[in-house]
């Protein structure tokens, strides 16, 4: 398939690109040669149904799953065959399908465990502050259990950790999940709001329709393959998608 010249523009201004990748788990083909991209400063998304694939490619992506071939190049650099931790350090943080929160430890201790990799501790003090000013909810609770918090309150803590690394590129796998449609749409806020501000964001949801609202760009995922591409606003109107996903 030929590319048109505005993608292969958008290509060459991507901040992660993924290439050919495929996983396996034993007998099982979950991703079966996806090539994805996501252009700098933006907010791109994949969407799919239930065991699409959509976790494995973001293990891929963050060194907690070894793809069975296939490349991940972030910043122009391919990044496959390095460690989780030291995807962290080159600035690619995820917050995680159900937000692995500690819930013993206090918000404050959740947060700071997000910057282990970090020593300036002047630097350290900075983020944080910055990422209370994305969610001033949390700083009356910051010596809270975060286990005794609203879910949306804990998805706050997740990304509010996965800040703390200060990361280039965020990733978040579902983080729509479990919540109410109000706070799914302070959420998504907030996630417009990190993105202003320089980081770029890879948003992976089952919710299509919050996903290809708030994105400009997204991808569809069925059985291990890209099934369709595109800005997110076509996508929105695709009949195709609109049948499948959005239930319309
Ligand atoms: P969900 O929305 O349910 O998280 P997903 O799109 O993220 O789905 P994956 O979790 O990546 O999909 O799963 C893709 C396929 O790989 C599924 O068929 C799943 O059963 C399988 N799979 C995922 N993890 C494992 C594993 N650790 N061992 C074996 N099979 C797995």
């Amino acid at each position: 398939m030929q590319k048109s010249l505005e993608h292969t523009l958008e290509e060459a201004n991507s901040i992660l690109q993924v290439q050919g990748l495929c996983i396996n788990y034993e007998k099982a083909e979950a991703v079966k040669g996806v090539d994805l991209h996501v252009t700098q400063d933006s907010i791109t998304t994949l969407i799919g149904a239930n065991g699409a694939g959509k976790t494995s490619i973001l293990k891929a992506i963050t060194g907690l799953k070894k793809p069975n071939s296939g490349d991940v190049i972030f910043c122009n650099e391919k990044i496959s065959h390095l460690k989780a931790s030291e995807i962290v350090k080159k600035g690619i943080a995820l917050v995680p399908e159900g937000r692995r929160l500690f819930p013993e430890m206090t918000v404050k201790e959740n947060l700071e465990l997000g910057a282990y990799l970090q020593k300036n501790k002047n630097q350290i003090q900075e983020t944080f502050e910055k990422v209370l000013s994305y969610f001033p909810d949390l700083k009356p609770k910051l010596i809270q259990e975060a286990g005794r918090l609203s879910g949306g309150q804990q998805q706050m803590v997740a990304i509010g950790r996965a800040l703390m690394s200060q990361p280039k590129l965020l990733i978040l796998d579902e983080p729509s999940i479990g919540l109410a449609p109000i706070v799914v749409q302070k959420i998504s806020e907030i996630i417009k709001n990190i993105n202003q501000t320089g980081v770029s964001v890879l948003l992976v949801e089952q919710d299509a329709h919050i996903a290809l609202t708030i994105s400009e760009f997204g991808y569809v995922l069925q059985n291990g393959l890209i099934e369709l591409s595109g800005n997110s606003s076509q996508l929105l109107q695709n009949e195709r998608v609109k049948m499948a996903y959005l239930g319309i």
